[in-house]
């Protein structure tokens, strides 16, 4: 294994699930629902393997479909205009998105500015392309609704004259913090001062809670022309074994990712690409009934675990729940996660993983709560048993 790689061995991800099948305990660390999208979704995927349409390669930059239908998705929710011809590609997952985009337009030696804790595959695909990960800290604040949020500061002191870009993430996974318009506007304003490509990963665009609202990076004046906007369907739709993902960005953004796309996978997921056309023309109803369903899941997880002495940072968007574990006399993520099957029967992810000062992120923990009630239910049974 190089040099750039040997750092990241196997992903939380993996382990944490194989852990949960070789324990039998309840799964509540990998972000995968336990029910599938919608019913006419998966027709739809059905029709057009029979029809013939997508079981051999689709055209590089994506069906046409598919493009289309992103680039209306995108108007439709946002008042963005794309053309799905020049502005829109689609890829193998939001993952692939991501790889793309830091091997197309990070230099070996560039700084990448990145939010911490970062979803894993970020900082493995900055060392992939041979950028120096710059990571900014969200910071714990637990007066009143406790969140974690980003200093403005701090953010602006990480840039340097060889950063190259900023790598955003909201809703934020692990953290569930959404940011706001006034913290978007801020980064907007560095990006534009200094002149810095943003590669903004939205893929919970649709999974926002209460008073948040998701705001896109690309809709600040001067980011259409400098965001790469990541979304995926595995989210907004419960595929996530399907990896149809895509990003929307100007004609000479999205042929610089393309270049790399095409020697990652060349194409992917050709039927399902169809589908995923029909499910971003859903109505509206779709989309605020999945988000419903999973706002009474955080409040019902959020509560459970408050209730079996965690400190539970409520998330404002994400189907993820970070808590604290010091108030159970727990320091070490790590160590609790690991031992959590055996003792409650349950797993989660420790956040210490999307640090780099692990230091900071030791005493926090991540659960889903995109699992069925019942679920739920019977993994806070467990966590309060164990307390
Ligand atoms: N970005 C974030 C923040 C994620 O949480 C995930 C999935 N866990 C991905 C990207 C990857 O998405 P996909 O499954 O579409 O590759
Ligand atoms: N994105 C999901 C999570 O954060 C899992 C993705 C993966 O397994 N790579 O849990």
């Amino acid at each position: 294994l190089n040099r750039r790689l040997a750092e990241f061995g196997t992903t939380i991800f993996a382990e944490m699930s194989a852990l949960a099948v070789r324990t039998g305990a309840i799964n509540l660390g990998q972000g995968f629902p336990d029910t599938d999208g919608p019913e006419e979704v998966r027709e739809a995927a059905v029709r057009a393997l029979r029809d013939g349409r997508g079981n051999q390669y689709p055209p590089g930059p994506g069906v046409p479909e598919l493009r289309g239908a992103v680039a209306a998705h995108q108007l439709r929710r946002y008042g963005l205009s794309y053309d799905p011809d020049t502005e829109v590609l689609v890829t193998a997952g939001a993952t692939e998105a991501i790889a793309a985009a830091l091997l197309a337009l990070v230099e070996p030696g560039d700084e990448v500015v990145a939010l911490e804790p970062y979803y894993d595959s970020y900082a493995a695909c900055i060392a992939m392309a041979g950028g120096t990960r710059v990571p900014v800290t969200l910071r714990p604040h637990v007066e009143g609704e406790a969140s974690f949020r980003l200093d403005l500061d701090e953010l602006r002191d990480a840039v340097t004259d060889r950063t190259r870009l900023l790598l955003i993430n909201t809703p934020h996974n692990p953290t569930g913090t959404v940011l706001t318009r006034a913290e978007l506007a801020a980064i907007a304003e560095l990006a534009v001062e200094r002149d810095l490509l943003v590669v903004t990963d939205e893929v919970y665009e649709h999974l926002v809670f209460d008073a948040a609202e998701h705001v896109p990076l690309a809709t600040f004046p001067g980011m259409r022309e400098r965001t790469v906007t990541i979304g995926s369907a595995g989210k907004t739709f419960s595929f996530t074994g399907w990896k149809v993902g895509w990003i929307t960005s100007t004609p000479t953004l999205v042929a610089a990712v393309r270049s790399a796309k095409q020697f990652l996978t060349y194409v992917s997921s050709g039927p399902f690409q169809y589908a995923v056309a029909e499910a971003l023309a859903l109505p509206d109803e779709y989309f605020s009934a999945f988000r419903d369903d999973l706002l009474a899941k955080r409040d019902l997880l959020s509560a459970g675990l408050a209730a079996a002495g965690f400190t539970v940072f409520r998330p404002a968007g994400t189907y993820f729940v970070t808590t604290d574990i010091r108030p159970l006399g727990e320091s070490d993520g790590f160590a609790f996660c690991r031992a959590l099957p055996e003792r409650a029967g349950v797993v989660a992810i420790p956040n210490a993983v999307f640090y780099d000062h692990r230091e900071a992120g030791a005493p926090f923990v991540r659960f889903t709560f995109c699992k069925q009630t019942g679920v739920l239910e019977e993994a806070v049974r467990r966590l309060k048993a164990a307390a």
